[in-house]
């Protein structure tokens, strides 16, 4: 019997171990160059998981839709209603 993981935040279905899945992250990042390996050098200070997506869900996104929508969230608090 498969083992539960989590489940797809968009649709509810369950994501067992061993299933692929989505993960949509907010990494902040430092980006150094080394001249040892002559590469760019990448480390993750922070990551935090927006959501978790089935890969039915997750595959059905289109990468650069994401990356417009988050370019038309405010950053400002400014689209909050307060009731
Ligand atoms: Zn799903």
């Amino acid at each position: 019997m498969d083992k539960i993981f989590t489940k797809c935040g968009r649709c509810g279905k369950i994501i067992n171990y061993g299933n692929g899945y989505v993960s949509i992250v907010r990494n902040v990042e430092q980006a150094d160059f080394s001249i040892v390996t002559n590469n760019d050098e990448i480390t993750i200070i922070d990551s935090q998981e927006i959501i978790t997506l089935c890969g039915s869900c997750g595959n059905s996104f289109n990468t650069d839709t994401i990356g417009q929508i988050i370019n038309t969230i405010p950053t400002d608090n400014s689209n909050i209603n307060i009731n």
